[in-house]
């Protein structure tokens, strides 16, 4: 059943880049559904924002990891609502040089990007398909681009959803589901609170960090009627790293 409203579903959106972009859709008339982990007074001030605005707000606290979490939380929705939009952007680091690195810090992350990506993806994307249209933007980072020391982990499941959002956009084309990625670089938000600007700084033509608004900004786009030709891509938003 589609809606008259139109429904996002927008993954990490308690805080930074995934509470603008979800703001930034509920401006652009989308009811959201609200996804995050564990942080429930942030996700609960988000929602407030959102209803404000008019727009309904329905919070969704699970584990992207968790497959059964993914499921419970999402199947009874789905009989009922379609999403138009699927933004996955959930994340987390554990920046550590590979020869200090434990496994799970390896198998942790690639498990909330990969392993995030493949559970909430699959289950939307049959009542996408079946709606015969719909967006879906998966946040990715410069650091899957070109490598990051440190970031061996995290550069690998950012290169692996790259990777997934081209393959994806391949198979759902023809039923008008466009898939996409957006790639920051160097965001204001509390994952990057503990880099010393002064040493990444340099490497930014802009000079500066960027916002999660400049980043929800270009999803925005992506979910709009104006992005109705755009899929298999991979936009950055890095202040011109390249
Ligand atoms: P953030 O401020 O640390 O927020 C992370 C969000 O993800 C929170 O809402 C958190 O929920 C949620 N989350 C983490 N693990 C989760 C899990 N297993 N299941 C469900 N939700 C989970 O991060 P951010 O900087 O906004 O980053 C958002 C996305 O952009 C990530 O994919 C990140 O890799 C990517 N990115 C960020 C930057 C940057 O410079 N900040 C650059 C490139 C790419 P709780 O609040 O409940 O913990």
């Amino acid at each position: 059943m589609t809606q008259k409203v139109p429904l996002a579903l927008v993954t990490g959106a308690s805080r930074g880049i995934g509470a603008a972009i979800a703001l930034g859709l509920a401006e652009d008339g989308f009811d959201i559904w609200l996804n995050y982990k564990s942080r429930h007074h942030e996700a609960q001030f988000v929602a407030r924002s959102i209803q404000e605005m008019g727009r309904k707000c329905h919070l969704l606290p699970f584990d992207v990891t968790d497959q059964d979490m993914v499921s419970n939380a999402l199947a009874p929705l789905l009989e009922q609502y379609t999403p138009h939009v699927l933004i996955n952007n959930a994340g987390f680091v554990r920046d550590v040089l590979l020869v200090w690195m434990k496994r799970e810090e390896w198998s942790d992350v690639l498990g909330v990007h990969l392993n995030g990506f493949f559970h909430v993806t699959k289950t939307v994307l049959p009542s996408m398909i079946r709606a015969r249209g719909g967006r879906i933007v998966t946040i990715v980072s410069t650091s899957g681009e070109r490598g990051v020391a440190g970031q061996v982990n995290y550069s690998a499941a950012k290169a692996g959803l790259i990777g997934a959002t081209r393959s994806l956009a391949a198979e759902v084309a023809k039923r008008n589901i466009l898939v996409n990625a957006v790639s920051p670089g160097f965001i204001e938000t509390e994952m990057t609170e503990a880099i010393p600007k002064e040493k990444v700084l340099p490497m930014v033509p802009m000079g500066r960090f960027g916002t999660p608004g400049e980043v929800a900004a270009v999803v925005r786009f992506l979910c709009s009627p104006s992005a109705s030709y755009v899929t298999g891509q991979v936009i950055g938003v890095n202040g011109g790293v390249s």
